[in-house]
């Protein structure tokens, strides 16, 4: 460590500082998107175990740079959400997929679309009046939209979250606890807050051919479900091995690499054709 010592802080400094530069260029940069418009949604099916049909589509945010290139959620999510641009970014999020669901709506399609909401977006003040807003200005029937927040999102304010919960309730809209299993938050919420669905984080899914604790878990959480009157989809679903332990626990949908990746909206017609969904 004698030798260590001084290099080390100084590469700690350095990685600070590149960490700082990254941040504020994603953020510029984020920033220059935000007022283009320039993020894409691609489309997850999800599947009902019963009919085998397509029951819905996971909007998925895509960002393409033409400076830093593709850059996954996973790695710009974070900065907007310290730097509050989750907001601009998640309005636009689901300005798009509803304008993609009433697309889908008025083909006749009976498919709901799925957005993700961030915790940063889901407790600003003005979260219901623009989903209000948004199905209003596109035409999408609520119970078409499904709102997928993390459980984490009812550790912070319990009061304040149930409340938007019971109004998003009240417009109609569907509630999805998505990466179920993962949070911090105690099962008790369950009891108390309006949720129709809970989403089994991938990370139990992927091995649950081998892994018995994944195994217990996955099953307990689909009885907790059905017990309260809740449906579980199963993310991540990569492997035939994975699905047939989840059909075996009547998990009632699908979602994953299994089935297809998230699909471009351009590809979607060929998709939505080929797959006959109804
Ligand atoms: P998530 O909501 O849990 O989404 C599932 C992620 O798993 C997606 O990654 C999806 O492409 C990927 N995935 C789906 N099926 C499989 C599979 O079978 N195997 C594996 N290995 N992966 C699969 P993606 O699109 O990179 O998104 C990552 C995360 O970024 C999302 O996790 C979500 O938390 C966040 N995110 C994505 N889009 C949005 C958005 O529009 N708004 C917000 N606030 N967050 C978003
Ligand atoms: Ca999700
Ligand atoms: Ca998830
Ligand atoms: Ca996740």
């Amino acid at each position: 460590s004698k030798e260590k010592g001084p290099s080390t802080y100084h590469v700690y400094i350095e990685e600070m500082h590149c960490h700082y530069t990254k941040q504020l260029t994603l953020e510029k940069r984020l920033n220059k998107a935000i007022e283009e418009k320039s993020f894409q949604l691609h489309y997850q099916p999800q599947y009902d175990f019963y009919s085998q049909q397509v029951v819905g589509f996971e909007a998925l945010i895509r960002w393409f740079d033409e400076d830093l290139g593709y850059v996954p959620p996973d790695q710009f999510i974070t900065v907007a959400e310290e730097t509050g641009l989750i907001i601009p970014i998640g309005r636009q999020v689901l300005d798009q997929a509803c304008q993609k669901g009433k697309d889908w709506y008025d083909n006749g399609l009976n498919i709901r679309v799925g957005v993700n909401v961030s915790p940063v977006q889901f407790q600003h003040p003005d979260f219901i009046q623009s989903v209000k807003w948004t199905l209003v200005k596109t035409g999408l029937p609520a119970e078409r939209l499904d709102i997928e927040i993390t459980e984490n999102v009812l550790l912070y304010n319990k009061e304040a979250c149930m409340n938007t919960l019971e109004q998003l309730k009240a417009i109609g809209v569907h509630i999805s606890i998505d990466d179920f299993g993962t949070g911090f938050s105690s099962l008790s919420y369950l009891r108390t807050f309006p949720v129709d669905m809970l989403k089994i984080d991938q990370s139990f899914v992927r091995e649950l051919k081998r892994n018995h604790n994944d195994q217990a878990i996955v099953t307990s959480i689909i009885q907790l479900a059905h017990n309260m009157g809740m449906k579980v989809i199963a993310e991540g679903v990569e492997t035939s091995d994975s699905l047939n332990f989840l059909m075996d626990q009547h998990c009632d949908q699908m979602q994953g690499y299994l089935y297809s990746r998230p699909i471009p909206p351009e590809q979607l017609p060929l998709f939505l054709t080929e797959n006959r969904v109804m």
